[in-house]
């Protein structure tokens, strides 16, 4: 028996844990895939206190798993497939195990939204920008969103890119204006203003997408076999295996400390139902389930 089961290892998870631990309890994070989360896949982190200059999400992520293990937090390598919430004992199902805990704290974040348009599964498709960037030095890029964490992405890709295009549905880019700033000091990134990438073909592999202009209709379609597609169009919970709980436009409901609607069940991190997403508040949501979990058990 488990004091604090957390499940996810990304900024919130991680954060919860260490103060778990802290507090001499016994805890358990269980992960999918590594420790980091979605920060730990994303090009350069920026804004969080105390980064270090042109800070990767692959450092970032191996400073949290140091700091973690240093602090004695066990973590498990395996996907929660269901949780059974109610009751004083909470009890956790992986594809591996089953776990009980007294307290459980749900940092599963959220996943990469799905365009949901033909050809999205074709090679090309869906990279990831530090991973395969690389692979299109001199080749064209896409960029699909024109939010923060997407133009931080062609930012990043606008340094090894031949050419690179954010395609976004809003009229001008949706993000903080320290990237639009960057934006224009980059003679390689051109913007598709109210625009989507509704179809992508290929044998195989990507050879032509299709844009459609929101405004007009009109579609456009682009030859180009070389090209590389990065899909940075939001996020979705991973809420989905949590049917005991009720959410509110698909997150978690929390009181201020933490705390679902269910007793002994805290949520942390992008899972939750709140206005700012971003590493500071998942590792205070962290901090603050970490710190109430213990004080229960
Ligand atoms: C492209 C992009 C760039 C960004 N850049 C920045 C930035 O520079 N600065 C900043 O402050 N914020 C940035 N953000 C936001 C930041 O990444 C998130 O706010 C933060 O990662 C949320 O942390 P979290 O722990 O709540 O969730 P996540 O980071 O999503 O971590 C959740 C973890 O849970 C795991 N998991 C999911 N389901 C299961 C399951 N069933 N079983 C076991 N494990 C599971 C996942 O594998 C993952 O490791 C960016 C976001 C994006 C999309």
């Amino acid at each position: 028996m488990y004091d604090i089961v957390i499940i996810g290892a990304g900024p919130a998870g991680i954060s919860a844990a260490i103060y778990g631990k802290s507090r001499g309890k016994k805890v358990l994070v269980l992960e999918k895939k590594q420790v980091g989360g979605l920060i730990g896949t994303v090009s350069t982190v920026t804004h969080y206190t105390a980064i270090v200059q042109e800070e990767s999400g692959k450092t970032f992520a191996e400073r949290m798993k140091e700091q973690a293990l240093g602090a004695g937090v066990e973590i498990r390598y395996e996907n929660v497939i269901e949780a059974k919430l109610t009751g004083e004992t909470k009890k956790i199902f992986t594809d591996k195990e089953h776990y009980e805990s007294k307290t459980l704290i749900l940092a599963n974040g959220g996943s990469g939204r799905m365009l949901g348009i033909p050809g999205e599964n074709l090679k090309g498709v869906r990279l990831n920008a530090p991973k395969d960037g690389p692979d299109y030095k001199g080749k064209n890029v896409y960029v699909i969103g024109g939010a923060d964490g997407a133009v931080k992405e062609a930012l990043y890709l606008a340094g090894i890119a031949g050419k690179v295009t954010i395609v976004c549905v809003e009229d001008e880019l949706a993000c903080i204006q320290e990237f639009k700033d960057k934006v224009v000091t980059h003679g390689n990134i051109d913007i598709m203003p109210h625009s989507s990438l509704t179809a992508v073909y290929g044998n195989g592999r990507v050879e032509e997408l299709e844009f459609t202009d929101n405004e007009t209709g009109k579609k456009q379609i682009v030859k180009d076999g070389e090209c590389g597609v990065f899909v940075y169009a939001g996020i979705v919970p991973n809420t989905q295996m949590y049917t005991e709980l009720k959410l509110a436009g698909g997150y978690i409901p929390v009181d201020s400390s933490m705390q679902t609607e269910i007793p002994g069940v805290f949520a942390a991190g992008d899972i939750c139902a709140k206005k700012v997403r971003q590493v500071a508040t998942a590792v205070a949501d962290g901090a603050i389930a970490g710190i109430q979990a213990a004080a229960m058990c």
